[in-house]
Formats: C-alpha cells, structure tokens, sequence
C-alpha cells in the first residue's frame, strides 16, 4: 500500500520512494496551504505565542495532510523536533525519528539509513537504483542554478522555489522533472536580467511572502540561495551514504560556512541577505556566519508568513544604497 510520509527537514527520500511511498515536506505544505490557520490551529492546541512558526505549521500541516506516517529528524535539525514529534504522535499519527549523527561519520549514518531501509522493507540496491533516477532530475537543478548565477535567466525567486521543492519532489518526481524540463526551456530563451548587486541568500527559507520580489524590484538578485541548494544535494556522490554526509544542514556551522565561502567565490557575490527566524536556535549559527564572511552582511528576521513589514523594506532599502 502506498503511503503518504510527512517528514521535517531533508531527510534520504531515495528510501521512501524506493519502498513506494510519497514523501511530504511539512514545511512545504505549511507554506503553501493556509499557513495563518495553521499557526492559529497550533496556537489552539497550547503551542506557545513565543515557539517558531514553523514549528507550529509543521504540527498542523501534519494533521491536516492525509498522512499514515511522520517521520521528525532529531538529530540534525530543530531542537524542538522531538517535542513536536511526541504531539503529533498524541494525535495517533504514527512516528518514526532519524537521526544525522553529529559526528558526521560515514559509519554512523550508514546505520541510519540501513534502520530507515528496514523500516520500509526496501535494501540499499534499491534505494540507490532510486537514487540515480532522482540524481538525473538533480543534474537539471545544476543546470537552473548555472542559469540562475552564470546566466542571469533565473531569478532569485524562481531558483528558491524549485530547490525547496527538491527535498520532496513535490511527490511526484516525473511530474516534477517534467515542469522542470519546460521551465529550463523558456529560461534559456529569455534574455539576461540586468543585476545591480549580486546577492547570496544564507539560512533556512524565508518565512516571507515577498523577499526575493522585492529584492528584484530594487535592483539585486539573489544568485545563492545556500540551504535550499543543500536540499537540491547538487554534489551527486555514487553513494546515498556519502551524499547525505556532504548535505552541510544537519551538521556543524562550520561546514556550512565553507560552503558559503566557496560558492562566494564561484558565483563573485557582493553582499549576503542572511535570514532567521523569530525563536530559532540557528540565530546563534548565524552569528558564526556574520562574523566569518568577509562580505556586506544584512541580517533579516522574520516571524509569521506574510509580506515584509514597513520596517525591513527600509532596512533593505538602505542596504542598497549603501552596497550599490
Ligand atoms: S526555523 Fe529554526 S526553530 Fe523553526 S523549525 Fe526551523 S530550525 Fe526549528
């Protein structure tokens, strides 16, 4: 039988999809569905008015998704992750936790994926044939991201929308891949966008409704968008074990620093947006970040799903006539 799996971060969806199953991002559909009501559904239940509103939309999202299994990551991820799993389980939705080992050791994560094998019944063989089929949609995320930073055909906001999508395939990779190949098409026909500042995107996805828009409209474009482009695994390892040890999310600032660095470089970025989330422990990451690259660095924080507020639209407005 075929099961709908929600799941809350990157997590190696070759497993799922090798068992049969359909995986789904609660964060995605917190976003897109009616993410007010959800934080409001949550808010009902006794979650916090002080608790991060993904958090909340992850917990709502859940119960109104039509799923048969949550998966929470509690190694890796949130730090509010367990908690939120044992609600959702208080909701007779089934549970299952994974873990990235922190000590980001090839052996230890292997045992986790061997244990989310077994849970589904599916052996290594088949995740990896899996694996290669979804590393073929992967190489074409390479490419619109190549349009995106190279080719100036991309815009900030497409780029985000098509790798936050890639840690579920929207549930239907051959859909997917089928969107993708026509969106690449027209893309390679428009003409370059003129850039005034070339800017990098680094944190969790923005909980705002009209970032990438309104940076478009005074001028820049977001060229890097880092943690989505981590959800895309462009690194296309030979093996599922080593691609999720090259995933930077689950582990130290560190490495997701050196990322950051690196792709400065390749994409000759001007300034950083880095966003956080209102109640988010990653805010103390993102200190780490803002002290170690050597670039214009905004900060932005936002809180509930909306449009941005008077107050960060001048903040970004200042921000450019600074840096352009
Ligand atoms: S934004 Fe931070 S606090 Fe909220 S769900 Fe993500 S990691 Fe957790």
């Amino acid at each position: 039988m075929t099961k709908r799996i929600g799941f809350t971060t990157s997590l190696p969806i070759e497993v799922l999809y090798a068992a049969g199953h359909i995986p789904v991002d609660l964060n995605n559909i917190f976003l897109t569905q009616d993410s007010a009501k959800h934080i409001h559904d949550a808010e009902l239940k006794g979650f916090p008015r002080s608790l991060c509103s993904w958090i909340k939309g992850n917990y709502s999202a859940a119960l109104a998704s039509d799923l048969d299994e949550v998966i929470g990551i509690v190694q890796g991820d949130c730090s509010n992750s367990a908690s939120l799993l044992e609600m959702i389980s208080e909701e007779r939705l089934p549970i299952l936790r994974f873990s990235f080992p922190q000590e980001r050791e090839y052996e230890a994560l292997d045992r986790e994926i061997s244990k989310l094998e077994a849970h589904y019944g599916v052996s290594r063989n088949q995740s990896m044939e899996c694996k290669r089929y979804l590393d073929s949609i992967r190489k074409k995320l390479i490419q619109l991201d190549i349009l995106t930073y190279q080719e100036r055909k991309v815009r900030g906001s497409e780029n985000h929308l098509w790798l936050v999508n890639a840690s579920d395939f929207t549930g239907d990779p051959h859909a997917y891949e089928r969107d993708l190949e026509e969106f690449l098409y027209q893309a390679n026909h428009r003409d370059p966008f003129p850039i005034r500042l070339r800017l990098g995107y680094v944190g969790v996805p923005p909980i705002f409704r009209n970032l990438y828009d309104t940076i478009s409209e005074l001028g820049g474009e977001v060229l890097y968008n880092e943690v989505q482009r981590q959800f895309a695994m462009p690194y296309l390892c030979d093996d599922i074990v080593e691609q999720y040890l090259e995933y930077t999310y689950p582990y130290s600032v560190l490495g997701r620093l050196n990322d950051i660095r690196e792709q400065i470089d390749i994409r000759k970025l001007d300034a950083i947006i880095g966003y956080t989330q209102a109640f988010c422990h990653l805010q103390i990451d993102n200190l780490i970040l803002r002290k170690h690259i050597d670039l214009p660095f905004l900060n932005l924080e936002g809180e509930l799903p909306e449009k941005l507020d008077p107050r960060t639209i001048l903040r970004l407005e200042s921000f450019f006539e600074v840096h352009t």
